[in-house]
């Protein structure tokens, strides 16, 4: 069976139990990653997901805390003798920025370097990002502040259907992604510009009739709000929860 796991649920700055917002999707056919921030390989070790199942990679928008691993994800992954080709998922303005961050560290001269694909996804609403015989994701655009993408997972035979927001403010692309989803995935970071606050994902999912909202991206420490989930409560009348590391979701 698939499954969704949570290998980060922190906001831009993470701390020692709460990585960068990340996430794999694991199935028998391999292993989706969902942004790569930090070192990927001891994240991954950490959630028991295989590094040389990772087949696809989808990047949702080129800020650090989404993009900061891929050098490390792709370098290990050659050191470690990769041969089969990696798929990189995402807008134009993120897949060439990270191309050139690859240019910086001289990639092409990596000697027996496996495979890269680029997906550029077109920016508008339900494309379909790529299918397996278990699921199936789209992308929408979402509203933050360089070009980014909400994701929409849909696991075939009966299986949940899960939107997650990414880094956004309030946005009538993201009701329409999650629309009648089991789950809501959505950021929590504060009502900012480019970010949404937990009451305000909560009026999303509302309109969006979503089953159960799980809050994600959020601060951590000093900054942490009182209660993230009876804000959310306020605006939302369905199951809210906060996500955190490690934290697995069947499909
Ligand atoms: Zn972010």
């Amino acid at each position: 069976m698939a499954k969704l796991v949570i290998l980060g649920s922190a906001g831009s700055v993470p701390d020692i139990e709460h990585d960068n917002t990340h996430m794999a999707i694991v199935d028998t056919e391999g292993v989706i990653l969902i942004d790569c921030p930090g070192t990927p390989i001891v994240r991954l070790a950490r959630a028991n997901i295989p590094f040389e199942a990772i087949s696809d990679l989808i990047i949702t928008h080129f800020h650090p805390d989404h993009v900061s691993g891929v050098p490390l994800l792709l370098m290990n992954m050659w050191q470690l003798g990769r041969k089969d080709p990696l798929r990189i998922y995402g807008l134009h303005h993120c897949l060439e920025r990270i191309e050139d961050m690859m240019g910086f560290y001289h990639w092409d001269n990596w000697p027996q370097f496996f495979p890269v694909a680029f997906h550029r996804l077109p920016e508008s609403e339900r494309v379909l990002v790529l299918e397996k015989e278990g699921l199936i994701i789209y992308s929408s655009p979402v509203r933050h502040l360089v070009p980014t993408i909400g994701l929409r997972i849909e696991a075939r035979d009966g299986g949940q259907t899960i939107a997650y927001s990414c880094d956004t403010e309030p946005c009538p692309s993201v009701v329409r992604l999650a629309s009648g989803a089991d789950i809501l995935i959505h950021e929590a970071t504060g009502a900012i510009v480019g970010h949404s606050s937990a009451s305000q994902a909560g009026a999303i999912a509302r309109e969006a009739e979503v089953d159960r909202l799980l809050l994600i991206h959020y601060h951590l420490g000093k900054q942490q709000p009182v209660n993230l989930v009876a804000q959310a409560r306020e605006t939302y009348p369905g199951e809210v929860e906060l996500a955190h590391d490690l934290m697995e979701i069947d499909l």
